[in-house]
């Protein structure tokens, strides 16, 4: 998910241009204003954080852009494209590591196991994604 920082600054397009060129299958997509009720449930696990408030405010002060990437090993390898949680400790070459500075604005969300991925593909896209086969596969997978 971009973050409202993320679409602030005009990083959509780099963001999906990272995870397409790599080989990942794009299957949902969506821009929307989240409700807190929502932001709550997708970060409920860090409730009980002091920096839980500020957080929501966060993912509430503008419009996200929501994606389900598919593909091998999409979650591990996600979370290396996008960098450490503190921006400070992401390498160049990461999205966080090339586009942010603060954790409070890091740009963009990546889920941290298949099961958490498969909890927020729920959350945020039901059963609602696309059925595809890229024209590109064989010349991505052997
Ligand atoms: N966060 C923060 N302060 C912290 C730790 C996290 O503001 O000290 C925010 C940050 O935006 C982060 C999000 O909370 O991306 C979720 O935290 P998590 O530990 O799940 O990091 P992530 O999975 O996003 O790397
Ligand atoms: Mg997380």
């Amino acid at each position: 998910m971009i973050k409202p920082d993320g679409v602030q600054r005009g990083l959509v397009g780099e963001v999906i241009k990272r995870f397409e060129q790599r080989g990942y299958k794009l299957v949902g997509l969506k821009m929307l204003n989240v409700e807190r009720s929502l932001a709550e449930k997708h970060y409920a696990d860090l409730s009980e954080k002091p920096f839980f408030g500020a957080l929501v405010d966060y993912i509430c002060s503008g419009p996200v852009v929501a994606m389900v990437w598919e593909g091998r090993n999409i979650v591990l390898t996600g979370r290396k494209m996008i960098g450490a949680t503190n921006p400070q400790a992401s390498e160049p070459g990461t999205i966080r590591g090339d586009y942010a500075i603060e954790v409070g604005r890091n740009v963009i969300h990546g889920s941290d196991s298949v099961e958490n991925a498969q909890k927020e593909i729920a959350l945020w896209f039901g059963e609602n994604l696309a059925e595809w086969t890229p024209a590109a596969k064989p010349w991505i997978y052997e």
